[in-house]
């Protein structure tokens, strides 16, 4: 019988459940989609409430990944099905090529040649990289890779690799595993704001979402940190923060994300440090900032630069002025219309697995991941509900147990 544990996505969460396991002793195969590992948190710009660049601690995970021979890992792999009971599970595990292999040395050649574009999905579309890219600069793996779908195959990065690390040719794998227990934690992505027909996301340019800003304000991103409008790379001196765009609404997301109002009090301070004289305004239905949080909001607040206006926003319209955001201003029963130059939707988080029903995996109507219903698979972080860092990893390390027990079970 197997004994190993699979985890599935290599988030925060993902990261946690593996090195607990594997630290206990236990043998753990990490699967992750995309080429790098560190999930959401490494587009962050800082974490709330310490505010705190995400690398600080994510290094330490990573290290831990590095130095631990029970973990194996598999970048650009996606589960395509599920199927046994717990002690015995056998999991399908497609592993696409990456055309660039272990003798890389990042130093970018193959990017120079390269004369193809592609959008840039880790700065969620802020600027493109060429075909031949690495992921970020603190990637793990520290190494290139070559998007398939935007690759023209001239061959130009291979004539320029000095290593022989490109190959062309290579194809995708299928690797079947046998697992005792299974740790989801395929995270989230965010909700998608073209979907919201009244704020005027896709339609006015400086209508950018809440992870647009982490981009924008993370030194390692397109604009190396400078909060600029989109449409004319100016900074915003008025800035509008639009809480719950798609949450908490029957037509979108019918739940609380739970880290929103933090994540876009968070964003607040990047604006007012980035532009001290700019002016904010958050317009909320409520300020959720459960627990020890409530000082962080109590602390942003105190700023008489940052103002809150309780009501849902009905619309955003654009004139030669700039950016109107209307609303119910519900403490003064008056219409509330403010003017500014970019506004930041606040999308919730809704669960990966929503779009991926052939994994096998029984959700609920939203898509997060019941444990009980999944005997011997076990939901970690936002997989299972919307939270943030901190809870997620408590979650992770709970789950890392739970799977422990199921190959002694098994
Ligand atoms: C704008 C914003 C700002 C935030 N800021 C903070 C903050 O400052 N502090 C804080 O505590 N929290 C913050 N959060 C919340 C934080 O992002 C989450 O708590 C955290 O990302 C949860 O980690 P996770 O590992 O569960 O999910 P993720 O970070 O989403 O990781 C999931 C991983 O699984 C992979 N994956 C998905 N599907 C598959 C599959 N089928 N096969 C293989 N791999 C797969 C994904 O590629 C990803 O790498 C913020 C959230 C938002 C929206």
């Amino acid at each position: 019988m197997t004994k190993d544990i699979l985890v599935i996505g290599a988030g925060i969460s993902g990261i946690t459940a593996a090195v607990e396991a594997a630290e206990t002793g236990y043998s753990v195969i990490l699967v992750e989609k995309n080429p790098y590992l560190g999930g959401r948190v490494v587009q962050m710009n800082r974490y709330f409430p310490k505010l705190c660049p995400p690398y600080c601690g994510m290094e330490i995970n990573l290290k831990r990944i590095r130095t631990n021979n029970k973990i194996r890992h598999y970048t650009l792999s996606e589960v395509q099905g599920i199927t046994g009971n717990e002690g015995n599970y056998e999991v399908t595990i497609k592993v696409n090529p990456r055309f660039v292999n272990e003798k890389c040395t990042a130093c970018g050649e193959c990017s120079l040649v390269c004369p193809s574009e592609r959008r840039d999905e880790f700065n969620l579309g802020i600027g493109t990289t060429k075909a031949a890219y690495l992921p970020h600069e603190m990637a793990f793996p520290y190494r290139y890779a070559i998007d398939a779908a935007a690759c023209s195959k001239c061959g130009a990065c291979v004539d320029a690799c000095k290593y022989g690390a490109i190959n062309l040719q290579m194809q995708p794998e299928t690797i079947k595993l046998n697992v005792a227990s299974i740790v989801m934690a395929t995270g989230w992505q965010p909700y998608d704001a073209g979907k919201i027909d009244n704020l005027g996301f896709g339609k006015y340019k400086d209508v950018i979402t809440n992870m647009m800003m982490e981009r924008l304000a993370a030194p390692n991103g397109q604009t190396q940190g400078k909060i600029l409008c989109p449409s004319d790379q100016k900074e915003p001196k008025k800035v509008a923060f639009v809480q719950c765009a798609g949450s908490r609404d029957e037509n979108h997301l019918p739940y609380c994300s739970a880290v929103c109002c933090l994540a876009s009090l968070k964003q607040i301070t990047y604006v007012r440090e980035n532009i001290p004289d700019s002016e904010v305004y958050m317009f909320y239905i409520d300020v959720r900032t459960p627990g020890k949080y409530e000082e962080f909001y109590t602390r942003v607040k105190g700023d008489d630069k940052v103002h809150f206006i309780k009501g849902k926003v009905a619309d955003v319209q654009q004139d030669g002025n700039g950016l109107t955001v209307v609303a119910e201003d519900i403490l003064s029963g008056n219409k509330a219309r403010v003017t500014v130059d970019m506004v930041v939707l606040a999308c919730g988080m809704q669960p990966t697995l929503k779009d991926s029903p052939s994994v096998g995996i029984k959700t609920d109507e939203n898509g997060f991941i019941d444990h009980n219903q999944n005997k011997g698979i076990y939901a970690a972080g936002v997989s299972r509900k919307p939270q943030d860092v901190s809870s997620s990893v408590q979650d992770a390390t709970g789950c890392s147990l739970k799977a422990i027990q199921s190959v002694v079970r098994g």
